[in-house]
């Protein structure tokens, strides 16, 4: 599996002293393109779906592709984190949504 990334949501972490996805990726994966300023993932064979980039996005603009065998093609599922739990959100490939919500531990 890979992460997708929105390059219409992605903007750089403009705000942030650096990329969270770019500082948070275990394997080093995540960085910007510098002509465009958007997030891309160096090696989709590398990543291991950890979701840190996915969770700490703050423009929610990374999400997990899911296998057929999990969900079937077309399908996602991405993240919302708060403050003291991430709801994570399902589309199914036939449009149906399921939500789960997490407690997150400190
Ligand atoms: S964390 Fe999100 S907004 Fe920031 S650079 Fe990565 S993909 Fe773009
Ligand atoms: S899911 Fe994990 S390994 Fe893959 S790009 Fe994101 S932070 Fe890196």
């Amino acid at each position: 599996m890979t992460v997708k990334i929105d390059l219409k949501r992605c903007n750089g972490c403009k705000n942030l002293d650096a990329p969270r996805c770019e500082k948070l990726c275990p394997g080093d994966l995540m960085t910007l393109n510098p002509e465009t300023g958007k997030a891309y993932i160096r090696s989709e064979a590398d990543c291991w779906d950890c979701m840190v980039c996915v969770k700490a996005c703050p423009m929610l603009a990374i999400e997990t592709k899911l296998p057929y065998t999990l969900a079937y093609f077309g399908a996602s599922l991405k993240p919302k984190t708060g403050k003291d739990k991430i709801t994570w959100t399902l589309k199914n490939s036939d449009g149906t949504v399921e939500t789960f919500e997490i407690e997150t531990r400190f």
